[in-house]
């Protein structure tokens, strides 16, 4: 427990850890450790990734071991086409995102974020991207048979598709924004409270949240662990991070968990083993019912206000709209903007990096937005020091770069924006965005290692590619820290 602060900075996020520990409770953080080191040919990308059953086989990096698959396989095909594996699962999540009814027959692009795409395809004489770019896709990836060029190049034709089916799947809503609060503090005072967690259907929300309405003689609430959920025009209060989902459901507040679809397998053992009840994905059964099953998980636990001291989030407007986020900013577009987001993740300390990060570029005098937990962690930063210290834009989670970038080339001040940076990754989905972000011009950082470290040639290309159409992806072999980051923001 004295490395606790390498594990979250939140004051109260470690005292649960601590109640974790002294329950003998294993969260993300102890399986992290136990883990170590972590496969370190796929994290490389040196483990083949193609769909064959003559392997698995693996390059030693070193060159001491073997140098190709058993097909012959070298090192940058076997590089470039794990790049390729990532995006085709990136771009397939961003296609589930896009409502059924509207899944694309053809991709589409708002005006602006078509002309960025066309351009990005031009630049690396690239044409006629589709839908069957999906299958080519799976298809180069059955067997190689291509140069890592060639794997490199569709990969970046999938994360342009990745930023039109992120656009097309975008909140249905004709607000600007919607409101939304965070934190700890959400969960003061004495409730029935239900966690949603992943991507639980809308329709099940929505009958929760009516049902929720009902309960009048003990209250209950919804609160979303890490997730961004939409109801009655605004978000539901999100209690805490992703990455602290299963510290929270340790400290026993959450009655009855909504597990949506993407909850980590992690959170249902936990569950399981508190006997927290859980609905998953799919199983929505009845909303009465299931506000009937907290209620009775309620009434069997110790009901002290476990937060009650927490320090309150103010109350903040998440950005929703390309069309709006401009006017709705206030940013002065001759001034410098920079963007940070992302997930949490477990090779970082949780919170650090991003609220290290925003304070640094605040005073370097950047206008800064962000989306996701980062945004979150920045939030809470606000909110435990000067409010007016600190100005922060959230934007809605996965989507919000491109809007913001979509905002800014719409009105031609692309050029005011001086970064995007992911501060941790969690999905394929982020990964994909990011390159896509990277093709299409813009400047992206990545502050832990992705997995094309293994070959110098492979990375070389990759930057070769961004670079015709004016764009980068920087990342590294090692989790980068805020003052690395805010000298890339600084030094173009
Ligand atoms: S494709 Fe080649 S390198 Fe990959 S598993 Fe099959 S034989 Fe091995």
């Amino acid at each position: 427990m004295e490395t606790i602060h390498l594990k979250t900075v939140d004051p109260i996020s470690q005292e649960l850890l601590r109640s974790a520990s002294r329950q003998g409770l294993d969260l993300p953080w102890e399986r992290f450790e136990k883990l170590q080191p972590q496969d370190g040919f796929l994290r490389l990308g040196l483990s083949c990734p193609f769909g064959c059953l003559q392997g698995p086989c693996r390059i030693d990096p070193f060159g001491r071991g073997p140098a190709k698959g058993v097909c012959g396989l070298a090192r940058e095909e076997m590089v470039a086409g794990l790049l390729l594996r990532l995006c085709l699962q990136g771009t397939m999540e961003a296609l589930e995102a896009v409502p059924s009814g509207d899944r694309p027959r053809a991709i589409r692009y708002s005006r602006a974020l078509g002309a960025m795409v066309s351009q990005a395809l031009a630049k690396n004489d690239q044409h006629d991207l589709s839908l069957d770019d999906i299958f080519k896709s799976s298809m180069l990836l059955s067997r190689p048979s291509s140069t890592y060029w060639q794997l490199l190049a569709q990969a970046l034709r999938l994360s342009l598709l990745t930023l039109g089916f992120q656009e097309q799947g975008a909140l249905a809503t004709t607000a600007p924004s919607l409101p939304c609060t965070a934190g700890y503090a959400t969960l003061a005072g004495r409730a029935i409270r239900i966690g949603l967690c992943g991507e639980p259907s809308t329709r099940l929300v929505f009958e929760l949240g009516k049902e929720v309405r009902r309960m009048t003689t003990t209250p209950a609430q919804l609160v979303a662990l890490g997730s961004w959920l939409e109801l009655d025009g605004r978000f539901l209060p999100i209690a805490c991070t992703s990455g602290e989902s299963e510290l929270l459901v340790s400290s026993g507040a959450i009655h009855l968990l909504v597990a949506g679809a993407g909850t980590d397998p992690g959170l249902l053992s936990l569950c399981e083993k508190l006997k927290i009840p859980v609905v998953v994905n799919g199983q929505d059964g009845d909303a009465e019912e299931i506000v009937g099953r907290a209620r009775k998980c309620f009434e069997s636990r110790s009901q002290s206000d476990l937060f009650g001291d927490a320090p309150p989030v103010p109350e903040c407007q998440v950005l929703l709209s390309a069309s709006t986020i401009v006017p709705a900013s206030g940013w002065d577009l001759t001034g410098k903007i920079g963007l940070i987001g992302g997930s949490d993740t477990p090779q970082l300390s949780l919170g650090k990096l991003p609220a290290d990060l925003a304070q640094a570029l605040s005073e370097k005098g950047l206008q800064l937005a962000g989306w996701g937990d980062a945004a979150l962690w920045v939030l809470k930063k606000k909110s435990a020091s000067d409010e007016t210290a600190l100005p922060f834009l959230a934007l809605a989670n996965r989507q919000g770069p491109l809007a913001a970038v979509t905002a800014l080339a719409g009105v031609d001040k692309l050029e005011s924006l001086q970064g995007i940076c992911f501060t941790g990754m969690k999905s394929c989905l982020e990964l994909s965005a990011a390159l896509g972000l990277a093709a299409i011009g813009c400047r992206v950082s990545v502050a832990t290692p992705l997995p094309i470290q293994g070959s110098r040639e492979v990375l070389d290309a990759l930057s070769r590619l961004l670079q015709q159409n004016g764009g980068q992806l920087r990342h590294s072999d090692h989790p980068a820290d805020a003052r690395e980051l805010t000298e890339w923001f600084t030094n173009p």
